[in-house]
C-alpha cells in the first residue's frame, strides 16, 4: 500500500525568532536588502533541511513568507491596489501593502479562520490578475538544486482566496474567478514543466457553512485544473474543521483530499464511514494536532490510521494543519517542570511523530515502540488532573437587576455625567522594559523592581489627577502581556521561554500552556491596585483579564473539555475580583478582548460557545456587592451582530473599540436598545497622531445620537501601552477637554432630568 509522510506548512520564524529579527532590522535600516534576502533564504533552507533530516516525504515549499501567505498570493497575481502602484521596488511595494507608508494606509488585517494568526486582506478592485512572478517555481528550483530534493509547492486556492478578499461586488465574484483560474493554470503548467508532481492547494473555506452554488463553483474550477494540467497531482487541502459537503468534495477531480481528523469533532470520520472514500484518490490525513502543543498518543493514532488504511487505497500522513500555529521546537525550553516538558511536542517534534507513524504503518516500527513513546505523556496527564473541589454550581451567576445596582453604584461612586477613564495600560517606556529586564536577569532584587513599579504608578496617578480623569487606573507597568501575567501566577498554567508563534507580520506571541487544574494561589493584582488607590480619592479601577480571553490565547489541555478549563479560569478570576473588592476597590474591569476569537467556524456550534463564554464571565463577576461596578473591555472584533451577547455578560460598563469601525458599531445601537453604561472609544490609540478636541467631540456627538448621555463614558479605544508618554498625555488632555465641554453643554440644557 502507498503510505507517505507529509507536512502542510512549517513555522517561518526560526528557532530563535531569527526571522522576526531580520525583518525588523531590515525595516529599521540596520541591514540592507541584499543581506536581508540572504538571511531569509538561509532561514527558509534551514527549515527544509530540518524536515528532510526528519524523513518527511512531502516537504512543502511556498509556505514560507516574508510577511503573510495571503498577501503573497495577492502579490504573485498582481492584486496591487492603485495607491501602491507607483512604488518600483517590488519588496518595498510588498511591505508597503502590509504596513502602509507615510501617506498610504496598509491593507486591512484580519484573523485567519479561528486561529490567532492574522492575514492581510487582499483588495481586488478592478485588477485583472496575471502571474507577476512564479515564486513557487523559483523556490522549487532552488531547493531542488540545493538538496537534490523534490518538494511539494503549496498555495492558497482561488476560491478561498477570493472569498477572503474584499473591495469587489460579491455578485461579481465569478467574473473575478474566471479571470483568476487561467492564471492558476499557467502557474501549474510552469510547475509541471519543471517536474513538480504534487501541489497542495489550500481551500479551508470548505470547512465553513458554504452554499451549494459555491460547491458547484468548486466543481467547475477543479475540472478546469484537471483538464488543463493533468500531470499535476493536486491535493485539495482543508483544515480547522470537517468538510461541509463531504460527498461532493471527495468527488472533485483531484489526486488527493486533505482532511483534518483532529479538529473535526469526528465528522470527517463519520462521513468516511457513511459514504466511503473514492478508491482512486489519496486520503491525505491530518492526524497530528497542528494547533496544540501536546504529544500525540501514537497508539491511538495507530488505531485511527489502520481504520483509514482499510477505507482508502493510498494514504498520506500529516499534521492537521500548517505548523505555523505552534512553536518551532521544545529543544530550548529549560525552565519548565521536567514532566511537563516531556509531554510537549512543538513543530519539530510533531514531524517526528508523523515520521514514526508512517514508519509504523509501513511495518518498520512496532506498536510497542509507539506505546513506549506514549508512556511519559500518559503518566503526566493522569497525575495532574484532579477535579476542582469547588464546583461552579454553588457560585452565583447573576446579580440584582441593573437598575438597582445602578442606584447603589451612583451613590457609592459619585461620578459626573460622561465620566472619563482609560482602558488600563499606560506607556511601557524603555525605562519600564529595562527595569523588567534587570529584574528578570537578577540584577535587581524584588524590592528594587517593586519600588520602581510603585514610582511609575505614583507618577501616573498624579498625571491622571492633573488631567482630571474621573476613574483612574494603576497603569499595568508590571505586566508584559495581559494573559502571560496571570499565566505566571495561576496554578495549572506555565509560560515557555521560547514558545513563540507568529501572530501578525513580525509580531510573535508566546501563549501560556494550561497543563493542570487552574487555581488561584495568591493575590495577583491587589498590591499595585491598592497602592494606586491609596494615592487618590478618585476611584481606581482594578484590571483583570477575563476567563474567555485567557482560554483563547493559551494552549489548553486536550484531555479535558475546554468548557471545564474555562470554568476553572472563571473561578480563579472570581477569587481575584473578590480580593480586590475586599481591599476597597470599587470598580473592577475584566477585559475580554478575545471574547469572539474562539467562535467555532460552523454556525451550529455558535450557541453553545456563547453560552459557555457568557457563563464564564458571569461566574467571574457576579459575586460582588451591588455597589461594586464591573467593567469589561473588548476590541478588534465585529461587534455589530453580538450586542445581545454583550448585553448578557451583564457588565455595568463596557468599553468597546470603535473609532476604526467607522460608525458601524454606533449604528447598531439604532436597532439594539442597550440599557447599561458604555464607552465607545473616542480616538484610535494605534496611531501616534494626537486627535483634536473637535474630532473627539464629533465622536461623542455621533454616539449620543443613539445612546443616552447618562449611559455614556468617554475613553480611548484600547490600552495606551504602545504610545509614547507625551502622545498619551496630549491625547487624553484633548479627550478630557472635549468631555468637559460636552458635559457643560448637557447640564446647561437642564441637567440629567431631561433625558430620563
Ligand atoms: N487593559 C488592557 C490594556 O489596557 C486591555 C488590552 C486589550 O484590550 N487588548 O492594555
Ligand atoms: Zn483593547
Amino acid at each position: 500500500m502507498f503510505i507517505r509522510s507529509s507536512n502542510v506548512g512549517y513555522p517561518r520564524i526560526g528557532e530563535k525568532r531569527e526571522w522576526k529579527k531580520a525583518l525588523e532590522s531590515f525595516w529599521n535600516g540596520q541591514i540592507d536588502k541584499e543581506q536581508f534576502i540572504k538571511t531569509m533564504e538561509a532561514i527558509r533552507l534551514d527549515s527544509i533541511r530540518k524536515q528532510l533530516e526528519k524523513g518527511i516525504d512531502l516537504i512543502p515549499i511556498g509556505d514560507f513568507s516574508l510577511y503573510d501567505h495571503v498577501l503573497d498570493t495577492a502579490f504573485m497575481f498582481g492584486y496591487i491596489p492603485e495607491r501602491f502602484q507607483q512604488i518600483d521596488d517590488a519588496l518595498e511595494q510588498y511591505f508597503a501593502m502590509a504596513r502602509g507608508t507615510n501617506g498610504q494606509h496598509a491593507l486591512e488585517m484580519t484573523k485567519w479562520f479561528n486561529t490567532n494568526y492574522h492575514y492581510i486582506v487582499p483588495e481586488i478592485g478592478q485588477t485583472k490578475p496575471r502571474l507577476v512572478e512564479n515564486r513557487l517555481l523559483k523556490e522549487y528550483n532552488l531547493v531542488k538544486e540545493t538538496f537534490d530534493l523534490e518538494t511539494k509547492p503549496v498555495l492558497l486556492g482561488p476560491i478561498t482566496f477570493l472569498l477572503l478578499s474584499k473591495q469587489y461586488e460579491r455578485h461579481e465574484w465569478r467574473k473575478h474567478l474566471a479571470q483568476l483560474v487561467p492564471v492558476y493554470v499557467e502557474l501549474f503548467k510552469q510547475l509541471s514543466e519543471a517536474g513538480v508532481s504534487f501541489v497542495q492547494i489550500d481551500e479551508p473555506i470548505l470547512v465553513q457553512d458554504i452554499d451549494d452554488d459555491i460547491v458547484d463553483t468548486f466543481r467547475d474550477v477543479y475540472e478546469v485544473f484537471h483538464r488543463d494540467v493533468p500531470n499535476i497531482n493536486l491535493i485539495l487541502q482543508t483544515y480547522f474543521d470537517s468538510v461541509s459537503h463531504y460527498r461532493e468534495i471527495v468527488a472533485l477531480p483531484v489526486a488527493g483530499i486533505g482532511l483534518d481528523f483532529v479538529h473535526d469533532n469526528g465528522e470527517n470520520m463519520k462521513n468516511i464511514n457513511t459514504y466511503g472514500f473514492p478508491k482512486d484518490k489519496i486520503l491525505v490525513a491530518g492526524i497530528v494536532d497542528g494547533r496544540n502543543v501536546w504529544k500525540s498518543s501514537l497508539a491511538q493514532k495507530a488505531t485511527l490510521l489502520h481504520h483509514l488504511a482499510n477505507v482508502a487505497e493510498k494514504l498520506i500522513i500529516q499534521p492537521s494543519c500548517s505548523l505555523l500555529h505552534v512553536p518551532v521546537t521544545t529543544k530550548h525550553e529549560h525552565t519548565l517542570p521536567t514532566e511537563l516538558a516531556g509531554a510537549l511536542s512543538f513543530a519539530d517534534e510533531k514531524l517526528d511523530e508523523i515520521r514514526m507513524l508512517t514508519e509504523y504503518m509501513n511495518g518498520n516500527v512496532t506498536i510497542d515502540e509507539l506505546i513506549k513513546y506514549d508512556e511519559q505523556t500518559n503518566v503526566y496527564f493522569a497525575k495532574l488532573h484532579h477535579e476542582q473541589e469547588q464546583t461552579a454550581e454553588t457560585v452565583p451567576v447573576s446579580r440584582v437587576p441593573y437598575t438597582e445596582r445602578r442606584k447603589a453604584q451612583q451613590g457609592h461612586l459619585q461620578l459626573p455625567l460622561l465620566p472619563t477613564t482609560t482602558i488600563g495600560s499606560f506607556p511601557q517606556t524603555s525605562d519600564v522594559r529595562q527595569a523588567r529586564m534587570k529584574w528578570k536577569k537578577g540584577e535587581w532584587n524584588d524590592n528594587q523592581y517593586k519600588s520602581f513599579i510603585k514610582k511609575e504608578i505614583a507618577k501616573w496617578i498624579d498625571i491622571q489627577e492633573q488631567l482630571q480623569l474621573d476613574v483612574l487606573v494603576h497603569g499595568e507597568f508590571e505586566r508584559t502581556d495581559m494573559v502571560e501575567f496571570f499565566g505566571e501566577k495561576l496554578q495549572g498554567m506555565a509560560c515557555t521561554t521560547n514558545g513563540w508563534v507568529q501572530s501578525y507580520g513580525s509580531r510573535c506571541v508566546r501563549p501560556p500552556i494550561i497543563f493542570g487544574d487552574i487555581a488561584h494561589l495568591y493575590p495577583m493584582t491587589v498590591e499595585e491596585t491598592v497602592y494606586a488607590q491609596s494615592l487618590t480619592n478618585k476611584p481606581v479601577k482594578g484590571m483583570l483579564t477575563g476567563p474567555v480571553t485567557m482560554l483563547n490565547w493559551s494552549f489548553v489541555r486536550d484531555d479535558i473539555s475546554r468548557k471545564h478549563v474555562l470554568m476553572q479560569l472563571a473561578l480563579a478570576i472570581r477569587e481575584e475580583v473578590l480580593q480586590l473588592e475586599k481591599e476597597g476597590i470599587r470598580i473592577i474591569q475584566v477585559d475580554e478582548p478575545a471574547l469572539r476569537e474562539g467562535l467555532p467556524l460552523k454556525k451550529e456550534k455558535h450557541a453553545s460557545y456563547w453560552e459557555d463564554a457568557v457563563m464564564a464571565f458571569r461566574l467571574a463577576t457576579s459575586s460582588v456587592k451591588e455597589e461594586t461596578q464591573i467593567h469589561t473591555h473588548m476590541c478588534y472584533s465585529q461587534f455589530e451582530h453580538m450586542m445581545h451577547i454583550i448585553d448578557e455578560l451583564d457588565a455595568d460598563v463596557i468599553s468597546i473599540e470603535s473609532s476604526r469601525s467607522h460608525g458601524e458599531l454606533v449604528s447598531s445601537f439604532e436597532t439594539y436598545e442597550y440599557q447599561k453604561e458604555i464607552g465607545l472609544g473616542v480616538y484610535d490609540i494605534h496611531s501616534p497622531r494626537i486627535p483634536t478636541k473637535e474630532e473627539i467631540s464629533e465622536q461623542i456627538e455621533r454616539a449620543l445620537r443613539v445612546l443616552r448621555p447618562e449611559q455614556f463614558w468617554v475613553n480611548p479605544d484600547c490600552g495606551l501601552k504602545t504610545r509614547k508618554e507625551k502622545e498619551a498625555i496630549a491625547a487624553l488632555k484633548a479627550m478630557v477637554e472635549a468631555a468637559h465641554e460636552y458635559r457643560k453643554r448637557l447640564l446647561a440644557y437642564g441637567g440629567m432630568k431631561s433625558w430620563k
